[in-house]
């Protein structure tokens, strides 16, 4: 039976003829069939997976050299473009979708030969931290099937966790991609703000939102973000700097300047047990010869409020289009103008969360209440960039829990959408500034459920995030 580790194993053992991409995918498509309660993929594409695996392996047969992603299994968030596939937000509104275009991400992918075993269900549009605002119903977290895996990308980290492909690809506006790893125990990295294009990701908050990456392992995300970070003429805010190899070794034993918030730490929604684990990993790293030292962040308790102001009033521009007219679902009953049309298709294909940002943001927007609240929350933004940007003078990483909790039942806080909310605290920064941020699965909680640690690095350190990364999860 195949078993995977990483990719770089995975490819030693189709170089050595022990396995081939056939039985691989065959192995994963098993898997998503058994484990189809966590109800992790909304579309599998399973003989267009086994078709490309035949095409890989008779390449390899040929004695075609392979490419860094050769036959890796990857499964994509359902709000990113995968050219005639179902793109679907999670969302009624885009039931019967499909993509005429690739991502720029998929395209970079399949250069590299990958084969995408289907798309993975989320919260819908984005909006939410515990995947039950999905159409598609409720993903299951695979470590406790009675709790949330997080969200938005709960379905990307499920499929990771449980085992049924190698790579997941989500997004992360305010954390969707390190609070679900977080919840599952895996690894997810939210990498710079324009590190990766955005063309073909559907919009939520477009100052904020990052493709990020999911794995078992840091070295298999770091090969992962070599082939599809960098600039792209499709979008216009992507950095033009030029990608390193993320793989590249970290010299042995470096050390490092790390910095923690106290008030982070000390904060009263933090689950005392995550505070103490994080406390020891302090003592083991001073111990270790990094430098370790506290500093004050005294906008923690305005980042939540500023995040929901901007990325609302963001989302409420971007999804205007899904009107039924230019894109989306259009209601059967009869309707007398055009207002009542847009009306009645917006009012049935959306969401009850959804159509309460959609309703924030066009307040927060609004003449009278504009400089109040969104103008105000800008300047909020100005300041957290500031205050962070002084941290990486004297430090090369941020350290911080990823959430306030282990994963919670599901149905738990279903019905008080601010306490959700507000365990968005220890995400939202790296969103706020664009800094990349990995969560890294290093503990286990005595209720049996696993959490992470969060790291933050200055703007393009991906490389060095990555290599410390590796150095804590190798001696945790
Ligand atoms: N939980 C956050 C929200 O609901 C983050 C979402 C995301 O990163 N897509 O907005």
């Amino acid at each position: 039976m195949f078993s995977y580790s990483s990719i770089d194993a995975y490819h030693a053992l189709l170089l050595a003829g022990q396995v081939s991409c056939r039985q691989v995918v065959e192995h994963y498509l098993q898997a998503i069939c058994a484990k189809k309660h966590l109800n992790a993929f909304v579309d599998v594409y399973a003989e267009e997976a086994l078709q490309k695996a035949d095409e890989l392996d008779l390449q390899r047969r040929q004695g075609k050299p392979i490419k860094s992603l050769h036959g890796v299994v990857v499964a994509l968030k359902d709000v990113i473009a995968y050219n005639k596939h179902r793109l679907t937000a999670a969302s009624k509104i885009l039931k019967n979708f499909h993509s005429i275009y690739s991502a720029t991400v998929v395209k970079k992918l399949l250069q590299e030969e990958v084969i995408i075993i289907g798309n993975c269900n989320c919260d819908e549009f984005a909006m939410g931290s515990t995947n039950e605002n999905s159409f598609y119903g409720p993903v299951l977290n695979a470590a406790a099937e009675t709790c949330v895996p997080g969200g938005s990308s709960g379905g990307s980290a499920v499929a990771v966790q449980a085992g049924l492909c190698m790579i997941s690809l989500g997004s992360d506006t305010g954390g969707s991609v390190r609070q679900p790893a977080d919840f599952c125990g895996i690894v997810g990295l939210k990498p710079t703000y324009g590190r990766i294009s955005r063309h073909g990701l559907v919009a939520f908050a477009s100052s904020f939102d990052s493709i990020g990456l999911f794995a078992k392992n840091v070295h298999d995300i770091a090969k992962v973000l070599s082939v599809i970070a960098g600039p792209d003429e499709f979008d216009s805010t992507v950095s033009q700097k030029n990608v390193e190899d993320y793989t590249k070794t970290p010299i042995s034993n470096k050390k490092f300047r790390f910095a923690y918030f106290q008030e982070t730490l000390q904060h009263p929604v933090l689950d005392s047990e995550i505070s103490s684990s994080l406390q020891l990993t302090i003592k083991n790293l001073m111990h270790d010869g990094h430098t370790i030292e506290p500093a004050h962040f005294e906008y923690l308790d305005y980042i939540v409020p500023a995040y929901y102001v901007l990325t609302t009033a963001e989302a409420s521009s971007n999804l205007a289009r899904y009107d039924g007219v230019r894109f989306g679902y259009r209601t059967e009953e009869s309707v007398d103008d055009l207002t009542e049309f847009y009306t009645t298709n917006r009012s049935e294909g959306f969401g009850k969360e959804v159509k309460r940002r959609i309703m924030l943001g066009s307040f927060v927007l609004s003449t009278g209440y504009y400089d109040a609240y969104f103008t105000k929350a800008q300047q909020v933004r100005r300041l957290v960039v500031e205050k962070i940007e002084s941290v990486f003078k004297n430090y090369d990483f941020i350290l911080m829990p990823t959430a306030p909790s282990t994963a919670f039942m599901l149905g738990k806080k279903i019905t008080d959408p601010v306490a959700v909310y507000l365990s968005d605290i220890f995400t939202v920064t790296a969103n706020l500034t664009g800094c990349p941020a990995i969560s890294l699965p290093l503990f286990k909680h005595s209720n049996g459920l696993p959490f992470g640690l969060q790291l933050l690095a200055n703007r393009f350190n991906e490389l060095s995030l990555l290599q410390v990364s590796k150095q804590l999860l190798q001696h945790s």
